[in-house]
């Protein structure tokens, strides 16, 4: 089978981690900050704190927003179900903006209207999570002005998105968000296994990430509450959890982080074979965008005349690993078990039924490639 992602390790990554495993800290050491320091440097945003997943960086930057009980909080449908759940785990209501059928990201209309009808009934969100959907950034500048204007926090998903660019900085730099979040499942751009990383360029939102990533626990006799400065004393603050990612895993993230540009020069001459050689077929084509160089976590076409499940199946059957992102997170059971209406976004719905992820991965081969070309050039003759 073709998988339609997949990790890209080789023997630099493998010496990395045995080096931890035969010689140093297996978690607590040095390698965690040097993987943060990494991806600031990377990002250009000031702080990074990394945790054991995408999903826990997600609910660290909610907390870290002082999201709780009685909150509202936004996102997309068009996502995996972490973007919204992150705002159930902090006991906040979510709910859902549409998604622009051009870009798949969040509508910038839509959310507009949204905004104006939430001022209305009392009912603005005190966070939005935007998703850079498969790679390509959202219209961080128009969100960015809407959340001025209604004063509420951004985090940006950009758990597809390491290694995209948006205007002039590298998505992550936090320029037009308070927040923003990469996952390093191996799927994504880069791996740590699992890991994620919360970045952002506000002190106390750094500060409260790594007490609420670390049992909520501070050792920094400076920003003790209570106990005096005593040298074994440490304080827990809030109520925390253990979302650390080690330094077996750190020391992956580092060595991956130096093949990243790498990995996405790949992506993005794979994607431009596609986009060329499918650009005939009866299906709607990602569409590239002047603002944002996608990283290209996945290629995702439309079928505009076809029935999606017979050539999805067909692909299957011919071991090409074809996926679906996203089944809509509001018409999950359990969103529907909250009272959603399955016919809320619905150009989320839409886009839904007609999607097909093809694979894409640095390691994937030009023949490889053609085959998954030929196979579905056949299938929607
Ligand atoms: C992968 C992903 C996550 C969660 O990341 P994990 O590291 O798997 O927890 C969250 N949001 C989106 C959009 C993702 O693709």
């Amino acid at each position: 089978m073709i998988p339609y992602g997949k990790h890209s390790i080789e023997r630099d990554d493998v010496d990395a981690v045995v080096d931890i495993l035969e010689n140093q800290f297996l978690t607590q050491g040095p390698k965690v900050e040097q993987f943060e320091q990494a991806l600031c440097d990377y990002s250009k945003a000031r702080h990074a704190i990394v945790v054991n997943s995408g999903t826990s960086a997600l609910h660290v930057a909610c907390l870290s927003l002082g999201v709780t009980n009685g909150d509202i909080v936004w996102t997309v449908s068009n996502s995996f179900v972490a973007s919204a759940n992150c705002a159930l785990y902090c006991g906040a209501d979510i709910d859902f903006v549409d998604i622009d059928s051009q870009t798949r990201n969040i509508s910038i209309s839509a959310l507009q209207a949204k905004l104006i009808e939430a001022e209305l009934s009392n009912g603005l969100p005190k966070v939005l999570v935007v998703v850079h959907f498969a790679g390509f950034s959202c219209d961080m500048k128009s969100i960015a002005e809407l959340a001025k204007k209604y004063s509420f926090a951004v985090i940006e998903d950009a758990s597809h998105a390491l290694g995209a660019t948006y205007l002039c900085d590298n998505v992550g730099s936090c320029r037009y968000s308070d927040i923003c979040v990469y996952s390093f499942h191996p799927v994504k751009s880069i791996t740590t296994a699992e890991g994620g990383a919360v970045l952002t360029s506000s002190p106390q939102l750094a500060k409260n990430a790594a007490l609420y990533a670390k049992h909520g626990i501070t050792k920094e006799h400076d920003d003790f509450i209570e106990f005096d400065k005593t040298a074994w004393n440490y304080e827990q603050q809030v109520l925390g959890f253990n979302y650390r990612l080690s330094d077996l895993h750190a020391a992956l993230g580092i060595s991956q982080l130096k093949k990243l540009d790498q990995f996405i020069d790949t992506r993005r001459s794979l994607a431009a074979r596609y986009l060329e050689k499918l650009s005939s077929l009866p299906i709607k084509l990602p569409i590239l965008d002047d603002n944002t160089d996608s990283s290209w976590h996945l290629f995702v076409i439309e079928l505009l005349e076809h029935d999606r499940e017979t050539i999805f199946n067909l692909l299957r059957s011919n071991k090409i690993g074809v996926n679906v992102h996203y089944i809509p997170i509001h018409t999950q059971p359990y969103y529907q078990n909250m009272g959603f209406d399955s016919g809320l976004c619905p150009n989320s719905v839409l886009y839904y039924e007609r999607a097909i992820s093809l694979p894409l991965f640095p390691l994937m081969t030009e023949s490889q490639q053609d085959f998954v070309i030929d196979t579905l050039s056949k299938a929607l003759v």
